[in-house]
């Protein structure tokens, strides 16, 4: 499932096709994704330009001139490929041997640009979906209304995870997984994150915030390697689906090497640790963790 990282390099492969283009025409190659397409998709989409194209969590919002808003999830295994026109330089091999390797019956949904463009959203499991709503309303849109914060976004630091995990029992992995306080942020992410910060994903979230409420140490720290974290994983392309296509319609998937993610087993990757990497389930999801490094007693750290 592409997670935060990796709907933020589509979002940024996608932008400069996207951005200023005008749909020329739209192609449905069926009723419905994981839900059914709008009310006149077709129409409304048809003839509008698109003004900028961003992400919010894991959703790409397109704005248009229309007013409205072309909302994108990806759900578990969508993708989107991009065939430049003909007579466009950049268009590269990478594009060719792409479209022969892929299966044609699972391109749901071909837009083209007024430049002759063509992005083609292909999804083999279907869980992707498109929306639209008004652009002034989109805070307040079903899809984002009950979203908790940005973690790229400047919101997040340790005063905010104290405020929105103070009380809480709840493990600290769940906290962090809950995305009505933090938007977007995955498994594998938590994991990595909650091993650099040392800190126990079974201990209470609570403990994140002090005895006045304030930020304590280990909030402000993971905060800061929550979003290092994320940028790093950007940086890199992204990683958790092995044939998860760059939106650049270059072939594969950055393989990014984690820290604790999937290595159940072995030896911890910090320095001078003799600990090794264990796996514990919570909430019907795997945890990788050190229980040296992460050892329960240095939450207040
Ligand atoms: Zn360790």
């Amino acid at each position: 499932m592409p997670e935060l990282p990796e709907v933020e390099t589509v979002c940024r492969g996608l932008a400069p096709v996207l951005e200023g283009a005008a749909i020329a025409r739209l192609t449905l190659n069926r009723k419905d994704l994981r839900f059914p397409f709008p009310p006149r998709f077709k129409a409304r989409l048809e003839g509008k330009r698109i003004t900028s194209l961003a992400r919010r969590a894991k959703y790409l919002i397109a704005s248009l001139d229309s007013g409205e808003s072309l909302i994108m999830h990806l759900g578990m295994s969508g993708r989107f490929l991009i065939v430049r026109a003909e007579n466009d330089l950049r268009t590269t091999t990478a594009d060719f041997q792409h479209e022969a390797g892929r299966l044609l019956q699972h391109d749901h949904v071909v837009i083209e640009t007024e430049a002759g463009d063509r992005i083609i959203y292909n999804d083999t499991r279907r869980f992707g979906f498109m929306d639209l709503a008004d652009s002034a309303g989109l805070a307040q849109s079903r899809h984002f209304k009950a979203m908790g914060i940005e973690p790229l976004g400047n919101e997040l630091s340790g005063e905010t995870l104290a405020r929105l995990f103070a009380d809480k029992r709840t493990p600290l992995k769940a906290a962090l997984l809950d995305q009505r306080l933090i938007a977007g942020l995955g498994n594998i992410y938590v994991c990595e994150a909650l091993f650099r910060a040392k800190l126990h994903p079974e201990a209470p979230a609570g403990s994140l915030a002090g005895i006045d409420g304030a930020a304590t140490d280990a909030a402000t720290r993971l905060a800061a390697i929550i979003r290092d974290v994320l940028i790093e994983a950007v940086e890199a392309g992204g990683s958790t689906l092995r044939d998860f296509a760059h939106a650049d319609g270059s072939l594969g998937y950055f393989q990014h090497r984690f820290r604790v993610y999937g290595r159940e087993g072995e030896a911890c990757a910090a320095q001078g640790c003799a600990g090794t990497v264990t796996r514990i389930v919570q909430s019907g999801r795997s945890t990788f963790f050190c229980p040296i490094c992460q050892a329960k007693g240095r939450i207040r750290a």
